[in-house]
């Protein structure tokens, strides 16, 4: 095998090629990608990256590339992908062949439906470019209005308090945080962002987003309206499967790829957020995550399967979010629990263990300042990994030390 190509040049891609190296691969490699940067890391665009307006985040600076022979294609984007002719054809024409290839295409945002496209005041984030566009709109006294109550809607609400602007944040369910978060945790959320002085209006139906006079406006259902300088659409992520559809390729939310990675095609493989698998730590469920840590361990795993590795997918979903001072970490899946344990810590801290119906620890959710929660959640993490069955009365003890349920 001589030439590996990688289509997305995010995370998980500049991840996969660096680890082809490490492990060996002496091969051509060249990552595509269609943004005009390097791969950047994305979780600083809702935080601190957008509070500084910082230069992109990267994930390796150019030398590394170059150091570890890495052709890297900037602002090319993949139109096309021919399995017959094993090759991959970028916008302005250029035929790529490959040995095996990787799709580590991402995700984008779920646009609000027939909300204006192109809008300088309705937008959404994904990329360093949207990034900059919402951040000369934030100022102090600015009108921000965000639609939607997940993660990317609660991180920009800190921000944009943070830099001074007024927030309202729009959301349809009854509560923030309705998609795997527990309510308890997402109480801890929302209490806060309404001391900071966020409005969260909850079940409300949205009719349109329309932008009028250099302003935007949100439209209710029931009659109301908002205005606001900039409304953010934050309604979730549709991974980017075009390519692989129209290639035949198998899809199931998200590109569909086996334990080790490898899609219908056994010369294409798909990692990151754009794929999903199956996870058998929950049975051989079959999910999708859209989470920074699983891009870079699939990118790792999916470097071994690329050239011939029989490794399968086996870590527990992690996620992290911050927003203030307060850091939430999740471990695991934590839907299906039967029982649910709090242990309480300092400072107001907590986690909730997430116990199936027979007693085996499948979720962890911590809340609290800085890294009060990490430490617990990394250990609770390894239990569920070891498929245990802690005492809850343990778990909710916080002189019972984890490590020691671990050792058990
Ligand atoms: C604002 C923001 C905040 C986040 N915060 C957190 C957080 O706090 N914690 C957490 O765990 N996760 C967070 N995430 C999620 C995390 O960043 C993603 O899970 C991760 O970036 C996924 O990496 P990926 O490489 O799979 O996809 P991406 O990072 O989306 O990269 C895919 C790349 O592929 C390119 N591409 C797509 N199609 C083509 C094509 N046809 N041709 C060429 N290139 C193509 C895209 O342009 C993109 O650059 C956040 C995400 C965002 C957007």
């Amino acid at each position: 095998m001589t030439h590996i190509v990688i289509v997305g040049a995010g995370e998980c891609g500049a991840r996969a090629a660096f680890a082809l190296r490490e492990k060996g691969f002496d091969g051509e490699i060249t990552l595509i990608g269609a943004e005009p940067h390097l791969p950047y890391e994305r979780p600083p665009l809702s935080k601190e990256g957008l509070a500084g307006a910082v230069p992109p985040k990267y994930v390796a600076a150019a030398e590394r590339y170059e150091d570890a022979g890495i052709s890297v294609l900037t602002d090319a984007p993949v139109e096309k992908l021919d399995r017959e002719q094993r090759a991959v054809r970028l916008a302005d024409g250029r035929l790529i062949g490959y040995d095996r290839l990787l799709l580590a295409t991402g995700a984008r945002p779920r646009a609000f439906p027939g909300a204006p496209e192109n809008s300088a005041r309705i937008r959404m984030l994904r990329t360093q470019a949207d990034a900059l566009a919402i951040r000369t709109l934030l100022a102090p006294g600015r009108k921000l209005a965000l639609i939607g109550g997940g993660f990317i809607g609660l991180e920009l609400a800190a921000t944009a308090r943070k830099l001074g602007a007024d927030v309202i944040l729009v959301e349809g369910l009854p509560r923030v945080l309705s998609r795997g978060v527990p309510e308890e945790i997402a109480a801890v959320v929302a209490e806060r962002h309404r001391r900071e002085g966020v409005e969260i209006v909850c079940g409300a139906k949205i009719a349109a987003l329309e932008e009028e006079g250099g302003r935007a406006r949100v439209f209710f259902a029931d009659g109301g309206s908002v205005s606001a300088d900039l409304v953010i659409v934050g309604i979730g992520a549709v991974p980017n499967t075009e390519l692989a559809e129209a290639a035949g390729l198998a899809i199931e939310n998200g590109i569909a790829v086996d334990e080790r990675l490898c899609t219908s095609d056994r010369d294409i493989f798909a990692a990151g957020d754009c794929c999903s698998f199956p996870l058998s730590q929950y049975g051989g469920r079959r999910v999708r995550l859209e989470a920074w840590r699983n891009a870079q361990e699939q990118g790792t795993l999916v470097a071994s399967s690329l050239i011939g590795g029989a490794e399968s997918v086996s870590s527990v979903p992690w996620f992290w979010s911050d927003q203030y001072d307060l850091t939430l970490q999740i471990a695991g899946l934590a839907d299906g629990a039967a029982r649910i344990v709090r242990r309480d810590m300092e400072e107001g801290a907590f986690i909730l263990f997430h116990l199936d119906g027979e007693g085996r620890l499948i979720a962890a959710s911590g809340i609290g300042p800085g890294n009060a929660v990490a430490r617990d959640v990394r250990l609770a993490e390894m239990l569920i990994a070891a498929g245990s069955r802690p005492d809850p009365a343990a778990l909710a003890s916080r002189e019972t030390k984890l490590k020691k349920l671990l050792a058990a």
